[in-house]
């Protein structure tokens, strides 16, 4: 089996597995309780924090857990609308491609009264900070934009977007998620003010993930109990996910560069060979991409098709996000960055581990290229193309 669908969730890495059922059997007390067992479960909670943090370049007590990437950019989002609106700050600039988690927090924030922009995405899958500054206004509250898209990969320059918000005092969020653990970030130099982050995505367990929120920013809870979490967020911790997150995260930490040199090479590779589809196109600049992330669209088929048929040679990718699939809807990421419907529809999401080959990938263009070909064969869509009664695009 090849697993290309990384975006979506990865496996757990070996360290992390061991950290978790080791706590799970030894180390299951209750942070808050007093008595010796309580205490040492506190202790491995902080440590973790320690470990996160220092991953990023924060200090522990900006660190808050949560159970994954969606509750931190709800959290997030949230504490800055909850104190723009006492300050009559009810403006809200975020992006037309971010992840669902962000976009419809952003949308429930509207009908509650809140005024949202969301700035247009260039073909290339990237935000320029210009546009961010030109878009603030004297009543923003918070720009939101994700440093690395879910399913075109494009990493956005996020540390010049975060100076432009210092600069007029509008704080940032970013949804890290796909970035986190994958390529270089330091919420100091890259000028972020909040930060979300999930296990899952860097080989961590699931239901897990993290708040980064700079000193002085507003943070408000959205679940209310207990003071865990210095009251920011109720809940028994689960301490052995958190502890099996910050294994995930400093053993991604320390084979970042080598992994990310490493699945950059099998992704250009992979690029090279789909590139030599008649009417194919790469979605999302080239460069600016996370180091696994490949995405396609190719005129004249269903990506679902593509899917299934994918599936039956051993290859597991996605088209558009996981959250969307198992819907009609084209990808609200390729429409922000103009692809029209019927190619949207044709899109192939590709996100690679470190566990694969070189063999792997050239496996993967062979059987993209034969199963492109067996759908056109009776696509009536590509027949019209074909035919010359509609226009190709790509
Ligand atoms: C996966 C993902 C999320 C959601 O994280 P969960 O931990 O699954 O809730 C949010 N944003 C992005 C960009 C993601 O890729």
């Amino acid at each position: 089996m090849i697993y290309a669908d990384n975006a979506a969730t990865t496996k757990m890495s070996e360290a992390a597995v061991h950290t978790m059922t080791t706590l799970l059997q030894e180390v299951w007390g209750n942070p808050s309780s007093l008595y010796v067992h309580g205490q040492k479960a506190k202790e491995v909670l902080e440590q973790a924090r320690e470990e996160i943090a220092a991953v990023i370049g924060a200090s522990p007590r900006e660190i808050t857990f949560t159970s994954g990437g969606s509750e931190a950019d709800n959290q997030a989002i949230r504490s800055v609308a909850e104190w723009g609106r006492l300050k009559g700050k009810m403006h809200i600039i975020s992006t037309a491609f971010e992840h669902h988690a962000v976009l419809h927090t952003l949308n429930r924030l509207k009908r509650e009264g809140f005024e949202i922009t969301l700035l247009d995405v260039h073909e290339n899958g990237l935000i320029r900070p210009a546009e961010v500054e030109a878009a603030i206004r004297e009543d923003t509250c918070l720009v939101t934009v994700m440093t690395a898209n879910n399913e075109i990969g494009t990493v956005q320059p996020i540390r010049e977007i975060g100076a432009v918000c210092r600069a007029k005092k509008v704080f940032f969020h970013t949804d890290a998620v796909q970035a986190v653990g994958h390529i270089p970030l330091n919420v100091a130099d890259d000028n972020i003010d909040m930060l979300s982050a999930s296990a899952h995505k860097f080989h961590g367990p699931k239901g897990v993930g993290f708040l980064y929120v700079r000193k002085g920013v507003p943070l408000f809870n959205l679940i209310e109990g207990g003071a865990q979490e210095r009251g920011k967020r109720a809940g028994t911790e689960n301490v052995p996910g958190i502890a099996a997150m910050a294994t995930a995260l400093k053993e991604a930490d320390a084979k970042r560069e080598t992994n990310a040199a490493y699945l950059t090479k099998l992704r250009d590779r992979l690029i090279r060979g789909l590139l030599e589809i008649p009417h194919s196109a790469l979605n999302g600049d080239a460069a600016c991409r996370l180091p696994g992330n490949v995405n396609f669209c190719f005129e004249g088929i269903e990506g679902e098709s593509l899917l299934l048929l994918l599936d039956d040679k051993g290859i597991q990718a996605s088209s558009g996000s996981a959250c969307t699939s198992g819907s009609l809807d084209p990808s609200h990421v390729l429409l922000a960055i103009g692809r029209v419907h019927d190619v949207a529809h044709g899109s192939l999401r590709l996100s690679l581990g470190e566990d694969l080959s070189e063999e792997d990938i050239d496996y993967i263009i062979r059987s993209v290229k034969e199963v492109v070909a067996y759908l056109r064969g009776f696509s009536p869509i590509w027949r019209d193309l074909m035919a010359g009664k509609k226009q190709f695009i790509l």
